[in-house]
């Protein structure tokens, strides 16, 4: 009997963690504070201390958080740096902010930005680069910080977005705590997921630290007392944090399971056209398991044949999304980010998935290289 397996499924993960997940909502509901309360200044002080980055603020979700990190950055009419083929959560963030994204190409193996591409775009106007860990992969941030120097611009910030790499690392040290700022979302999704939105923005800089939980709250430096222009309301609440912390020390087991489901699928299709484009290795979370193949819609319509779910991330290109035209950007050249777009699949994997769903996949696969060999 065949199975039908989902691309991603949250839910899975939590059986053992059923108690306590209801013991940490419970203690929410009683404590009659569901907002900026204990749980959530608890979350920040541990998610912090998990990137190893010093201060951490939690927001309403991953793209407010985007926001909050260009606004604290000055980035209005200022341009920012970022890669087209990442969801277009930070061309929002500027969209939003008043600043220009300069858009730059990707690396063709992970699919993240080319560093050399982003450093040769920064020009006298560049405030930020935002460097997205996109699908588990990790940007070299280090290398970036350093090219940046050599460029002699190092009076420009470097935001990481992590919401597809919770827990990743680059030369033993956590994304999150490579930057000036990093994003990280809580998706339900994400490797690090709650039962609804919330975000963070992570710093090691009590100076932006204190002008981001300014622009998280109306603005406020104290009760009551607005200072700060463009703040707005974006809070984590309670809730969320409680659920956070539960989850937490799982991180890293969960992140150890999506390696081994990728590890498979390289194991299983070695040898045939299909390459991988998320790497386990080097630090890497494989937030999804992304795969190339030029034949794509034919390889999803074979897989949806067998119950296999699938999808695209993501289909459109930033500066081609519909609700983007009129926004004024500046395009390097983005030749892999096109090529990628039209054979990017992404296949089942998530903490929680069984052997036999794995193999099924598998199979789905093996069963999609091998047809027209066996025909005469
Ligand atoms: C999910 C995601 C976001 C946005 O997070 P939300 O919490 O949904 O707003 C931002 N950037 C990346 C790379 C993401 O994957």
């Amino acid at each position: 009997m065949s199975l039908s397996v989902p691309v991603s499924a949250p839910a899975r993960s939590l059986d053992p963690l059923s108690h306590a997940l209801r013991g940490a909502i419970q203690r929410v509901v009683d404590s009659g504070r569901w907002l900026k309360g204990m749980e959530t200044a608890a979350f920040e002080e541990e998610f912090a201390e998990y990137c190893g980055a010093g201060l951490c603020l939690g927001v309403g979700n991953g793209t407010d958080g985007l926001e909050l990190a260009l606004r604290a950055a000055s980035a209005a009419g200022r341009e920012v740096v970022t890669v087209a083929n990442a969801g277009g959560y930070t061309t929002t963030a500027c969209r939003l902010v008043g600043a220009t994204p300069v858009y730059v190409d990707v690396d063709d193996a992970r699919l993240t930005m080319n560093i050399e591409a982003a450093v040769n775009a920064v020009g006298p106007n560049t405030r930020v680069v935002v460097a997205t860990h996109l699908y588990g992969n990790v940007v070299d941030v280090e290398l970036l910080t350093r090219r940046l120097a050599q460029k002699g611009r190092s009076d420009v910030l470097i935001v990481e977005d992590c919401s597809q790499a919770h827990g990743a690392s680059v030369g033993g040290r956590r994304v999150g705590s490579l930057g000036d700022m990093a994003v990280f979302s809580f998706y339900p999704t994400k490797n690090l997921g709650a039962f609804g939105d919330a975000g963070a923005v992570v710093c090691r800089d009590a100076g932006l630290h204190d002008e981001l939980a300014a622009l998280h709250q109306y603005g406020w430096t104290s009760r009551y007392r607005s200072t700060v222009p463009y703040g707005r309301n974006s809070r984590m609440d309670e809730v969320q944090a409680a659920v956070l912390r539960v989850k937490l020390p799982h991180l890293d087991e969960w992140n150890d399971e999506r390696r081994r489901i990728v590890g498979v699928y390289g194991s299983a299709i070695s040898g045939t056209d299909l390459r991988l484009a998320t790497d386990h290795t080097d630090g890497g979370v494989a937030h999804l398991a992304v795969f190339r193949c030029e034949a794509r819609d034919d390889l999803r319509n074979h897989l949806a044949s067998l119950a296999i779910g699938s999808d695209v991330h993501y289909p459109v290109l930033d500066c081609d999304q519909e609700s983007q035209r009129g926004l004024h950007v500046r395009r390097e050249t983005l030749s892999c980010s096109e090529s990628a777009r039209d054979e990017i699949v992404t296949l089942p994997c998530f903490p929680g998935m069984m052997d036999a769903e794995l193999a099924q996949v598998v199979d789905g696969l093996a069963s999609f290289t091998s047809r027209g060999a066996s025909e005469p």
